[in-house]
């Protein structure tokens, strides 16, 4: 097969991905990327440069210039420290690790398996695949600062689903569409409730597993 390129593997990873049986990556509709122990961007496949989530907006397939980019740099609190977290423990403990997410664009409800594996002391392997996709069920409300802005004067948006927390004694997470599209100044990442007890649930049962 032809050499993956400079542009998007490390000095020596190539090796690591064909010993470790990864190489089918390369031809795999999943976007795919491999960090080295250090947290650091070893790999990524072509699906990846064009997936448009948790990628920090690496760039373009002939210009990217992600390899060897720290991680924590490409993406914000509080999913840094999560993801962060995740991937250095399973890398320490050497293991698999799946969870579902949703990444959802403005018109499309997106929802995707990630799934993980480490690469025995050299980094782990970073696969996601597309579950669902369809136009959103849910009703946007309209984007009316009023109702979501917070004592700090800020909208906390959830950094997985994207919905945002209405202001006021009950708590509420509401879709609004318009702000998916284009996030006002005001908006802060944040994980709503549901978010944070699936996503923190799923990696401790993992963590915690034998
Ligand atoms: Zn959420």
């Amino acid at each position: 097969m032809q050499d993956i390129p400079d542009s998007r593997i490390a000095t020596g990873f190539a090796d690591t991905l064909s010993t470790q049986g990864f190489k089918f990556l390369e031809h795999s509709s999943d976007p795919a990327f491999a960090v080295d122990t250090s947290m650091r961007l070893a790999y990524v496949n072509r699906s990846y440069i064009a997936f448009g989530c948790a990628n920090g907006g690496l760039g373009e397939q002939d210009s990217f210039s992600g390899i060897g980019t720290y991680i924590g740099d490409v993406m914000s609190d509080p999913l840094r420290q999560f993801y962060l977290m995740a991937y250095g423990t399973l890398i320490k403990d050497d293991k698999t690790w799946n969870h579902e997410y949703d990444c959802s664009s403005p018109t499309h409800y997106r929802r995707y398996l990630q799934s993980t594996f480490p690469l025995k002391g050299k980094g782990l392997v970073v696969i996601n695949r597309l579950l669902k996709e369809q136009s959103h069920t849910v009703a946007s409300e309209p984007p009316v600062k009023d109702y979501y802005l917070n004592e700090n004067q800020l909208i906390p948006q959830c950094s997985h689903c994207h919905k945002v927390r209405r202001h006021g004694a009950d708590v509420k997470w509401d879709w609004v569409t318009e702000w998916v599209a284009s996030p006002p100044q005001e908006v802060t990442h944040s994980l709503c409730e549901p978010c944070a007890d699936y996503y923190y649930g799923e990696l401790k049962a993992t963590l915690t597993s034998a």
